[in-house]
């Protein structure tokens, strides 16, 4: 039997322009060079798995199994939405259960990258991703073992498919981003919750920065509100820290890396836990350092190279 992950999330077509300063108000200025991508956490995400878990012929790796991946989520009825779900195919990624919403557009952002700084402005306008407004949906394929969350769907969806997940017997991974403060409720239902150190101040509503040796007790205090399985912080070239509940806890470091673009290394890091944890059933073993330390390098590869998805590698390129 075959691992299977969905990831339920965002779809969004990101429009990048790279300029030498923002402009002002306005004002009209060339910019120095543009693409035009796919992108969205939830595709990102979906990407990262299925790249993680196959060459980029599309073969399962000798050493591994096949792994399915679905992606679930909202496009609009416009050209946007009918290239986006091609390009998921040909990612080898299912997606049956991408729903085209009659009448509406598909997400975007559009990305304006100051070149002096690196620095990024985005405008990001949802569109079908929260067609459904307040009323939810079950978005939960049957066939899932693994299925993965981010913040990019209204909180009320999200909630609803989470304990949808959980009472289906499913693993569940949540990414919090963008991050918002999450019911209290909900952390019981979260097997796996990951996110890199401005996520975590912003869940544990913290007045000062996380520290380095506040790592371990942030990590109890997630349990405490009800993570049962494994809490996991990125901390950028630094790596990433890991706490999984009465079992193992500790420090990765970051793989040393040429830094191009660390756009999509959470994305990626994300992907490759999922896809570890698929390819073991759907459960952590004792200790999930072996399935770090895959997310870490995978994650590493992503910085080297410019972009968001076009960045996240294929297994036989790690
Ligand atoms: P996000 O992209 O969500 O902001 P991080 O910046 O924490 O998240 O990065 C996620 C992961 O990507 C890190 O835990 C690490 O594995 C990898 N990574 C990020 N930046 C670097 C870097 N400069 N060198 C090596 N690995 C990196």
């Amino acid at each position: 039997m075959p691992g299977s992950i969905a990831v339920v999330g965002s779809l969004n077509i990101d429009f990048i322009t790279r300029t030498p300063r923002v402009p002002a108000g306005g004002e009209t200025l060339e910019a120095s060079s543009s693409d035009t991508g796919f992108g969205g956490k939830g595709a990102n995400q979906a990407v990262a798995c299925a790249r993680l878990s196959r060459n980029s012929d599309g073969s399962t790796p000798a050493d591994s199994k096949p792994i399915k991946v679905s992606m679930v989520g909202f496009v609009g009825e416009d050209s946007f939405g009918s290239d986006f779900i091609s390009a998921m195919k040909e990612t080898f990624i299912d997606t049956a259960h991408i729903q085209k919403v009659p009448g509406q557009k598909t997400g975007i952002a559009n990305i304006i990258v100051e070149e002096k700084t690196g620095e990024n402005r985005i405008l990001f306008c949802p569109n079908a991703n929260f067609s459904g407004g307040d009323q939810v949906k079950d978005l939960v394929p049957e066939d899932a073992d693994v299925v993965v969350f981010q913040l990019e769907m209204p909180l009320a969806q999200v909630v609803h498919n989470i304990k949808l997940a959980h009472s289906k017997g499913k693993y569940v991974i949540m990414n919090p981003a963008p991050a918002q403060k999450l019911p209290d409720d909900l952390y019981q239902y979260i097997d796996c919750l990951i996110m890199n150190e401005s996520e975590a101040d912003i869940l544990r509503e913290a007045k000062e920065e996380l520290k380095n040796e506040d790592l371990p007790q942030i990590c109890e205090d997630f349990f405490k509100r009800g993570v049962p399985d494994l809490v996991v912080i990125t901390l950028g070239a630094k790596g990433v820290y890991h706490s999984a509940k009465s079992r193992s806890s500790g420090h990765t470091p970051g793989r040393k890396a040429k830094v191009v673009d660390t756009t999509a290394a959470g994305d990626t890091f994300v992907g490759g836990l999922a896809v570890e944890i698929a390819k073991n059933g759907g459960k952590t073993p004792q200790s999930p350092e072996s399935m770090i330390q895959f997310a870490n390098s995978a994650a590493a590869r992503t910085v080297e190279k410019p972009g968001a998805m076009a960045a996240i590698p294929w297994v036989n390129e790690l």
